[in-house]
Order: C-alpha cells, then sequence, then structure tokens
C-alpha cells in the first residue's frame, strides 16, 4: 500500500509547485531558475519534470516537491505535505498527523529545559555572573538540565511523542528501565538550523567537577556536528548585509559578541572548522574569517584550511587575540571598541603564518631562512590562484633574497601530486555520475561483479551510497528514487544522489553504460592493485624468515592478480 508521501506525490507536479515560487525556464529536458535557497545571478537551481525532483548545483539543496516545501517555507514534512493536499484537493487520514517527529521531540526538549532554566537559581545565577541577562536567555532560548530522572520521564509522558523519538535523539538514553538525558547538571543551547528549527543541542556543565567541560548532541539523523554552525539562524541576515561572517569556537564566544552588537558571527560547536560548515557559510559570502587563540594548535588548524578555502573560491582571514584571550573575556576585559578595532586587523591566514614563522625562526642565518621557506613553502603550493600564489613567492623571495625562479622549479615538482588529486577529483566525477546513472538503470549494478571493489572507493559519502544502492536493490528489487532518497540518512549523500540524477540527465543509454563501466573497471584496478601491494608486503615479510612455501603461494597470487590488472 502507499503511504501518504507517495499518494500526495504520485497526484502532484513539481514543476507547478516550484514555479509559484520560482520563475522558471524550459532548457532541455529540465527547467531552471534562480535559486531561493542562496544569492546567484545565474540560475543553477534545477527542475526534472521526468523525475520530479529538483536540485541546486550553487548550494545543493535538492529534493521532492515535500522537499522544497519544507526548505521554503519552513515546514515541517507533515505540514509541507498537508499544504500539498490542501492545494491539490487530496484527502488524507487524521492520525497521520500525530506529531511524532525528531524535530518536534527535539522542540519540546527545548521548553523543557527552558522551563528547568528559569526555576534554578544557580543555573540563573551562573549566567547572570557571565553578563547574561533575561533577555537572551529568551532570545537563544537557553536551558538547564536538572538531575532529576522522574521529572523527565514525567515530562516525556506528557509530550505525548513516544519516548522512542526522544531515544533516537542520542540525547535522552535508558538505564537499568529508567531514563535519563546526557546533559543532566548543564547549561543547555538549543542549536538551530538557518530554518530556525531545533536540530540539537550543546551543554556546559556548571558543577565544579563536571566533566567534560562542554558536549554535544550526538550525531543524528537531524543533527550532524560537522555540518551545524551554532548561531546562524540569527546571523545569516547580517551575514548577508554585511557580506562577511566571522567564526568563532564556542556558543558563549558567540553570544558574548552578539550582545554587544557583532552580528555577523557564527560558532563551531568546540571543534574546528570543517569544509561542511564553510560550504554552508559560502552561501551567503565568500569573506570568512576565523577568530582563533593565537597559540600554535589554532595556527595549525587554521593553516589546514587555506587550500580548502583557495579550493572554494573563498576569502579567508584570521583574527588573532592576544595573550591567551577568546572573544568572551577579550571583550569582557576591553570592550566593544578595542574589539571592533581588532576583528578589522583581519589578515589572510597565510600572512599571518608568514609573520608568525619569521617571528619564531628569524632570519638572520642560512639554517633559520632554511627552516623558514620549508615552513611557509607547503601552504603556497596549494594556493590555486596564480596570481595570489606569485605574490606569496615574491615576498618569500623578497624576504629570503632566495631567487623566485628556484620557488617555481621546486613547485612544479610538487606537481605530481596535485595531479594525483586531480585524478582522484576526476573519479569522484564520475562517480557521481555512475549514482546518476544508476539510479535510472539499476541493472547496471551487476556490472560490478565483485561488490568488494566498492570498498576501495576513496571518497566516502560515493562508497557510502553505492553501498546503500546494493543493499535497497537487493531487498527491494528496485531503486524508486523517492524511496531510496527517505532511506538516507544524510544530506550530503541525499545531495550527492540528486546532483547524480541531474548530470547524467542528458546521457543517452549507451553513454551511460560506458560511464558504469568504465568506473567499475578503475575500482577493480584499485582494487588488485591494493590487493597486490598487500601481497609485497606479506612476501617481505615471509622472505626475512625464509618461509618458502608461503613465498611460492604469495608469488602465485600476485602473478594472478598482475595477468588480471593488464586486461
Ligand atoms: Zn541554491
Amino acid at each position: 500500500m502507499m503511504n501518504i508521501a507517495d499518494e500526495v506525490l504520485s497526484r502532484i507536479n513539481i514543476v507547478e509547485v516550484v514555479s509559484q515560487y520560482v520563475q522558471l525556464r524550459k532548457t532541455g529536458r529540465n527547467f531552471v531558475g534562480l535559486c531561493p535557497f542562496h544569492k546567484e545571478k545565474t540560475p543553477s537551481f534545477t527542475v526534472s519534470l521526468e523525475k520530479q525532483i529538483f536540485y541546486c548545483f550553487g548550494c545543493n539543496e535538492g529534493g521532492n516537491a515535500i522537499n522544497f516545501l519544507m526548505k521554503y517555507d519552513g515546514l515541517t514534512f507533515q505540514e509541507a505535505i498537508e499544504s500539498l493536499a490542501r492545494q491539490y484537493g487530496i484527502k488524507i487520514k487524521k492520525d497521520f498527523v500525530k506529531r511524532n517527529n525528531a524535530f518536534d521531540a527535539l522542540s519540546r526538549l527545548a521548553e523543557y529545559y527552558h522551563k528547568n532554566l528559569m526555576s534554578s537559581r544557580i543555573a540563573l545565577n551562573y549566567l547572570k555572573a557571565r553578563g547574561i541577562g533575561n533577555d537572551i536567555i529568551e532570545e537563544f532560548m537557553i536551558g538547564y538540565s536538572e538531575r532529576s530522572r522522574e521529572s523527565l520521564a514525567n515530562f516525556i509522558k506528557k509530550t505525548n511523542i513516544q519516548t522512542d523519538v526522544f531515544i533516537n535523539t542520542g540525547i535522552v538514553r535508558t538505564k537499568e528501565g529508567e531514563i535519563y538525558d546526557i546533559f543532566r547538571g548543564r547549561i543547555v543551547m538549543p542549536i538551530f538550523d538557518v530554518n530556525k528549527k531545533i536540530v540539537g543541542f550543546g551543554g556546559r556543565t556548571i558543577e565544579k567537577d563536571g566533566f567534560p567541560k562542554y558536549i554535544n548532541s550526538p550525531e543524528s539523523s537531524v543533527f550532524s556536528k560537522g555540518s551545524s554552525l551554532f548561531g546562524i539562524d540569527k546571523a545569516r541576515k547580517s551575514i548577508a548585509e554585511k557580506d562577511e561572517v566571522f567564526i568563532v569556537e564556542g556558543y558563549f564566544d558567540h553570544i558574548s559578541l552578539y550582545m554587544n552588537g557583532f552580528k555577523n558571527v557564527v560558532s563551531t560547536l568546540g571543534t574546528s572548522v570543517t569544509e561542511g560548515q564553510l560550504s554552508k557559510l559560502r552561501n551567503y559570502t565568500e569573506n570568512i574569517t576565523l577568530m582563533l587563540d593565537g597559540d600554535e594548535a589554532g595556527i595549525k588548524s587554521a593553516l589546514r584550511l587555506i587550500g580548502v578555502f583557495s579550493e572554494m573560491d573563498i576569502n579567508g582571514n584570521m583574527v588573532v587575540l592576544p595573550d591567551g584571550h577568546d572573544p568572551d573575556s577579550f571583550l569582557r576585559e576591553k570592550g566593544k571598541e578595542v574589539m571592533n578595532d581588532t576583528m578589522r586587523l583581519k589578515k589572510s591566514i597565510l600572512d599571518y603564518y608568514f609573520d608568525y614563522c619569521m617571528k619564531k625562526w628569524g632570519m638572520k642565518t642560512l639554517e633559520n631562512k632554511k627552516a623558514f621557506i620549508k615552513s611557509v613553502m607547503p601552504h603556497i603550493e596549494v594556493i590555486k590562484n596564480t596570481v595570489s600564489r606569485r605574490l606569496y613567492v615574491k615576498r618569500l623571495s623578497e624576504l629570503t633574497g632566495v631567487e623566485e625562479r628556484y620557488f617555481f622549479r621546486s613547485m612544479s615538482k610538487g606537481s605530481v601530486h596535485e595531479k594525483k588529486v586531480l585524478n582522484q577529483h576526476s573519479y569522484n566525477q564520475i562517480g557521481k555520475k555512475v549514482i546518476g546513472a544508476l539510479m535510472s538503470y539499476p541493472e547496471l549494478l551487476s556490472v560490478f561483479r565483485d561488490k568488494e571493489v566498492i570498498n576501495y572507493i576513496k571518497d566516502v559519502n560515493i562508497r557510502d551510497v553505492l553501498q546503500k544502492m546494493f543493499s535497497h536493490y537487493t531487498e527491494k528489487g528496485n531503486l524508486e528514487l523517492n524511496d531510496f532518497m527517505q532511506s538516507l540518512d544524510k544530506d550530503e549523500l541525499k545531495s550527492l544522489v540528486l546532483n547524480g540524477v541531474f548530470d547524467v540527465a542528458e546521457c543517452t543509454e549507451d553513454e551511460i553504460n560506458i560511464i558504469v563501466k568504465d568506473y567499475s573497471r578503475h575500482l577493480s584496478k584499485t582494487f588488485k592493485k591494493e590487493e597486490a601491494r598487500k601481497i609485497t608486503e606479506r612476501l617481505s615479510a615471509a622472505e626475512k624468515i625464509g618461509d618458502v612455501n608461503t613465498i611460492n603461494k604469495l608469488l602465485e597470487k600476485k602473478r594472478q592478480i598482475l595477468s588480471f590488472t593488464k586486461n
């Protein structure tokens, strides 16, 4: 029997639905328009009439008509279905509207924590001591988790949401038949997504020897630490207006800056900045500035991002606060004027690193200069933009007195590595196409005769999706798009599938055949090479102890594998 979502989807037309919000134009088999989810001048938002899906090549948003409405109007899954059903006059059963999903559970939990906070003297005092007053507590919906299991159980009972839904968020757990929550004894900060929906929480202990100091919600179907940003819901507008964003590391730093009028700030959840977070921010601005501790660890983690920034065309800068200050302590000690001046002194990460290394090594002796070059050179090499790369080389040459051409020569040696990365990159492009191809022609899955080769795919997401395709197809005998999409738990995976589907939309069946077969051959080769490498390792071990029997066996195996690779 069809479920209600499928039924609604089968009776509507996505082009019609989207057209109410976005002006669409037909090109080839698809419709395109300006994406409503990110700023753009040339359309990368694509709708397929045939497949009844949309996808934006600019910001990777995508899905079916239900997903579109959820995103556009900030509706829940149920609300979006109801809205579509109303428009198209489709009758849906009442009991379907049982509010029973993770988002509901999380928002009820937030209310519960918030209520706890308002009646907890110690928690309120703690916030007061940090300069956080009632208006901010309300605006951020800050909460507190008290230790009582009974009160938590009562609360859950009252919500009419099944306990399992709470347990699936990873926040509520059971132990010896009793339930408890992971945040007990902590101030709890709801983490909102851009649509102001709560996806998780961060918690800071206020108990003297509470350990660890900070914890976050565990990863779940709605929460991913690596792509969530605390404060994005409130900062989004200001980021777009000022065309710049600052990233800090903790939510108290964020709140402190926010209270002082710095609104274009987001914070990671106490972790270092990830590519997922950057690509989210990249939808609003290309000017991204990190505000980090000036210690070695802070700089190291910023350096790691030079290549990423360059790859994503981000104008990446950093601001370093002096003397072990974090933004919160700095603001409290120096005030917002000084903070404002400091933020304006931002520098590119590499400029900062140049200064840092010059201070560290000095430039007096030849050895110093060598050490300096060795430290900065790898970070210059990863810059994609030729002009800025040349400028840094020029500066390096001026500082050290070594001629520029020497650096260019050593860089071209490095390009072997670049080629390898490029190659891998293009295989990822093909992998994506293969996913799209298999969605339309799932019978081609049989091309991968040895399923094990899939484990050798370097890109985790592609690997994940292909593995899931196999099990889905084996289990259900088909690969129906909506059905399969629903089985995927991460947004990245969903985008990947949609991206792939559109990528091959204009391909003929012959072309699709070639794409899939080439990819499968590439994987088999990688697989065999890896096997051969392992055998070589075992061979040298066997040779060391003179185990002739094993040596012969391994040699034979290697011969077989290599002859296969040649074919
Ligand atoms: Zn977009």
